[in-house]
C-alpha cells in the first residue's frame, strides 16, 4: 500500500484496552495511528506494522525552556516515547483552542528540530470555499506560507512533512469534498511547494472519508492517502479503507 493512512483518533477511545484492540486492528503497513497521548506508550508495544503518531505537541522545549509549561508534552518527551510523527494545526485545535498560524509555525519548528515527522493540517472553511477556485488557493498559500516559515533553514527532507488537507466544513460533518475538487487543489498545494520550496511534498486528503467514498477518492492518483477521523474508530471502516488503498 503506498498511500499513506493517518488515523486520528482525537479524544477516543476511553480504555486502554479499546485503544489496544483497535490498534491491533489497524496495524498495516503505511498506516499511521495518532491515539490520545496517554494511550501511546502501550501502543507502541504492540504495534508490527503500523507506525506512531501524536496528535499535538508543544512548542516549548522540555530541556531548555525548563519544562514549567503544566499540562504540556514537548517534542523530546514524544521522541523519547518512540513517536515518529506529529498532527499540526489541526482545524479543531485551530477552532476550539485558539491556536495561530505563529503558533502552529513554532511547533512545526520544535518538531522538525527534534526529529518528529510532521503531519500539516490546513483546509479552507465555507466561505472561504464558496468565493470560489482562486479564495481557496490564496488562503492556503497563506495559511502554508506562514506555517512552514523558517523550516526552510532546517531544510525539511521530503520524508518529515506531510501536509493533509482538510476543507474545515468536511470535518466529522459526513459531507466529504467532492473527490476531483479536493485532487485540483492538492494538485495546487504540490505545486507550490515544488515552486516556492523546492520541496516534493506528499499531500493527503482528510474530510469525511469513510470505507464507502474512498472508492471515489482512490481514483486520484494524485492525493497521496487520507487523514482519518471518524471512520478511524470503527475497524470494519478501517479495513474497507486499507483495501481499498491496497487494490489501488
Ligand atoms: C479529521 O479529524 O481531521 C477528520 C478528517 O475527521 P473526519 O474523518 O471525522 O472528518
Amino acid at each position: 500500500m503506498k498511500r499513506i493512512l493517518v488515523l486520528n483518533w482525537k479524544m477516543n477511545p476511553v480504555t486502554l484496552e479499546e485503544a489496544l484492540n483497535l490498534a491491533r486492528a489497524s496495524d498495516y503497513k503505511d498506516v499511521i495511528i495518532a491515539p490520545p497521548f496517554i494511550f501511546i506508550e502501550e501502543i507502541a508495544k504492540i504495534l508490527k506494522k503500523a507506525r506512531i503518531g501524536a496528535q499535538n505537541l508543544s512548542w516549548e522545549n522540555s530541556l531548555t525552556g525548563g519544562g514549567a509549561f503544566t499540562g504540556e508534552v514537548s517534542a523530546s518527551e514524544l521522541k523519547n516515547l518512540g513517536v515518529e510523527y506529529v498532527i499540526i494545526g489541526h482545524s479543531e485545535r485551530r477552532k476550539y483552542l485558539g491556536e495561530t498560524d505563529e503558533m502552529i509555525n513554532k511547533k512545526v519548528l520544535a518538531s522538525v528540530s527534534a526529529g518528529l515527522k510532521v503531519i500539516l493540517c490546513i483546509g479552507e472553511d465555507s466561505a472561504i470555499r464558496k468565493k470560489g477556485k482562486k479564495a481557496v488557493e490564496d488562503f492556503i498559500k497563506n495559511q502554508l506560507e506562514n506555517d512552514i516559515k523558517g523550516t526552510y533553514d532546517i531544510k525539511f527532507k521530503i520524508q518529515n512533512l506531510i501536509i493533509a488537507y482538510e476543507p474545515v466544513w468536511a470535518i466529522g460533518t459526513g459531507q466529504a469534498d467532492a473527490p476531483e475538487d479536493a485532487a485540483e487543489i492538492i494538485k495546487y498545494i504540490k505545486k507550490l511547494l515544488i515552486v516556492s520550496y523546492g520541496l516534493l511534498v506528499r499531500v493527503l486528503y482528510g474530510g469525511s472519508v469513510n470505507g464507502k467514498d474512498i472508492k471515489d477518492f482512490i481514483k486520484y492518483d494524485e492525493i497521496d492517502g487520507y487523514l482519518i477521523g471518524g471512520a478511524s474508530l470503527k475497524s470494519s471502516e478501517v479495513n474497507k479503507i486499507i483495501q481499498a488503498c491496497l487494490e489501488k
